[in-house]
C-alpha cells in the first residue's frame, strides 16, 4: 500500500496567489497597507455585510468580538460543544463563563429550544457555529436573542460561502468570524475577520486589533502628528499585507472551491446512502450548504463496527479521516475551570462517538474520491 496520503483537508494555492505575495513583498507595505483594507472591502462585498476588519487569526477575531460585547467577569455566553476550542477560549479570555448548550442530533448545530434553556438573568450573547459549513437555525435564534435582548454572534469559520434562506453567512447577525487557517476555504496562511453592519463595532475592532490606539499610523502621516492616545487595553492583532494579498487572490478563487467541495459532497452523498451503518448529517432544504467538513456517523448497531476501527482501517488505506470535534466541555481546561464534565451535553457527548470526517477540498481529485469511498465501503 505505497498509495498517497489524502489528507482531510489542504489549502489550494496556485501560481497567481505566489505572484500576489511576491509583488507585496516588493512593495513599501509589509503589515498594515493598502491591501488590508482592500481584503476587508472584498470579504465585506462578498458576504454583503457594510464593514469587515481583518485580524491575525480567527481566534483573533473572537476575541474582538467578545471584547466589543463587553463580555467580562459574571457574564455567561452560550456556545456549542461540537466546535473548535477557540469558540469558547475567546469567552474565557474576557472573563467570562461558558455555558455549553447541546446539538440538535441530525445537525450536530446548536439546538435553539436548548437556548433557550440555558438563558439567565447573567447571559450576554450567543455565539452559534455553523458546523462543517451548514448554516444555524438563524431565524429561531434570532428571536431567541432579540426576545432576551442578547448579542448573536456566527463562529462562521466553516461557512465562508454558506447561505441561510439565500442570504451569506457573514451578513445574518450582529457579528460573524471567519478564518484564513490553510484548512479554510480560502487562506491567508493565518488570519481571520469579522463581518458586521456596525461602523461602531468596526471602528472598536480596528482599536483592538492595535493595542487599543485610537489613530491608525496613516492618519497620523496624514495629519503630520506624532500624537496618539492609547484608550483601551488592545493587543497586536494585525495581519500583514502580504498575507491580505494571498487572501484577496484566493477569494477570486472562492466560488470554483466552493463548486468543487459542494460536488465531492454530492457523490459521497448519493454513495454513501445505500451503505448501511453509515449515516449522513441532515442539510436543511433552506440553506446552501458550504462544505469545509463532510462528516458521517459510523452506527455500530448496524455494521458491527466501532468507530474506532473504521478510522484506523480508513489511515492504513492512506485515507486521512479525523475527528470534529472533542465536544468542547470535555477537555482538561474546562472541567478544571468550570466543573464541566460528562452528562452536560448528552446529544454532542453520544454523537462524539460515531462521528468520523472523510477528507473534502478542492485539490482532490475525482480518483481520490473514488478511493475514500471504496476505502469505506470495504472498512464496514
Ligand atoms: C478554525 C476555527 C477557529 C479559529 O480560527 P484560527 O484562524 O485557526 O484561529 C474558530 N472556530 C472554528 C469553528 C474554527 O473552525
Amino acid at each position: 500500500m505505497s498509495k498517497k496520503f489524502i489528507p482531510y483537508g489542504r489549502q489550494y494555492v496556485d501560481k497567481e496567489d505566489i505572484g500576489a505575495v511576491i509583488d507585496v513583498l516588493r512593495s513599501d507595505f509589509l503589515t498594515t497597507g493598502p491591501k488590508v483594507e482592500e481584503f476587508e472591502n472584498a470579504v465585506a462585498s462578498y458576504v454583503g455585510s457594510k464593514y469587515a476588519v481583518v485580524v491575525s487569526s480567527g481566534t483573533a477575531a473572537l476575541h474582538c468580538v467578545m471584547n466589543v460585547l463587553d463580555v467580562g467577569p459574571g457574564d455567561e455566553v452560550i456556545v456549542p460543544p461540537i466546535t473548535f476550542v477557540a469558540s469558547a477560549n475567546c469567552i474565557v479570555y474576557m472573563g467570562g463563563t461558558p455555558v455549553f448548550t447541546d446539538v440538535q442530533e441530525d445537525t450536530l448545530l446548536i439546538n435553539p429550544e436548548a437556548v433557550e434553556n440555558m438563558i439567565s438573568k447573567k447571559t450576554k450573547a450567543i455565539i452559534a457555529v455553523d458546523f462543517a459549513g451548514h448554516p444555524c437555525d438563524y431565524d429561531s435564534l434570532k428571536k431567541i436573542a432579540e426576545r432576551h435582548n442578547l448579542s448573536l454572534v456566527a463562529d462562521s469559520c466553516h461557512a465562508l460561502g454558506a447561505e441561510y434562506r439565500g442570504q451569506r453567512c457573514g451578513s445574518i447577525v450582529d457579528l460573524s468570524v471567519f478564518s484564513f487557517h490553510p484548512l479554510k476555504h480560502i487562506t491567508a496562511g493565518e488570519g481571520g475577520i469579522i463581518t458586521t453592519n456596525s461602523e461602531k463595532y468596526a471602528q472598536r475592532m480596528r482599536r483592538f486589533r492595535n493595542h487599543g490606539i485610537s489613530a491608525d499610523h496613516v492618519k497620523r502621516a496624514e495629519q503630520g502628528t506624532w500624537y496618539y492616545e492609547m484608550v483601551e487595553l488592545g493587543h497586536n492583532y494585525r495581519i500583514t499585507d502580504f498575507q491580505c494579498a494571498l487572501g484577496i487572490s484566493q477569494l477570486k478563487k472562492l466560488p470554483r472551491f466552493l463548486d468543487r467541495r459542494r460536488g465531492i459532497a454530492a457523490r459521497y452523498d448519493e454513495s454513501f446512502q445505500e451503505m448501511s451503518g453509515i449515516e449522513l448529517l441532515a442539510v436543511a432544504e433552506h440553506v446552501t450548504h458550504a462544505y469545509h467538513l463532510y462528516v458521517v456517523r459510523v452506527l455500530k448497531e448496524k455494521c458491527g463496527k466501532e468507530r474506532a476501527q473504521i478510522f484506523q482501517a480508513l489511515r492504513n488505506a492512506g485515507i486521512g479521516v479525523n475527528v470534529h470535534y472533542i465536544p468542547v466541555h470535555l477537555h482538561p481546561f474546562y472541567r478544571e475551570r468550570f466543573g464541566t464534565g460528562p452528562g452536560l451535553c448528552p446529544i454532542a457527548e453520544n454523537v462524539y462517538e460515531e462521528i468520523i470526517t472523510l477528507p473534502i477540498h478542492p485539490g482532490m481529485s475525482g480518483e481520490d474520491v473514488s478511493r475514500v469511498i471504496k476505502a469505506l465501503g470495504e472498512s464496514l
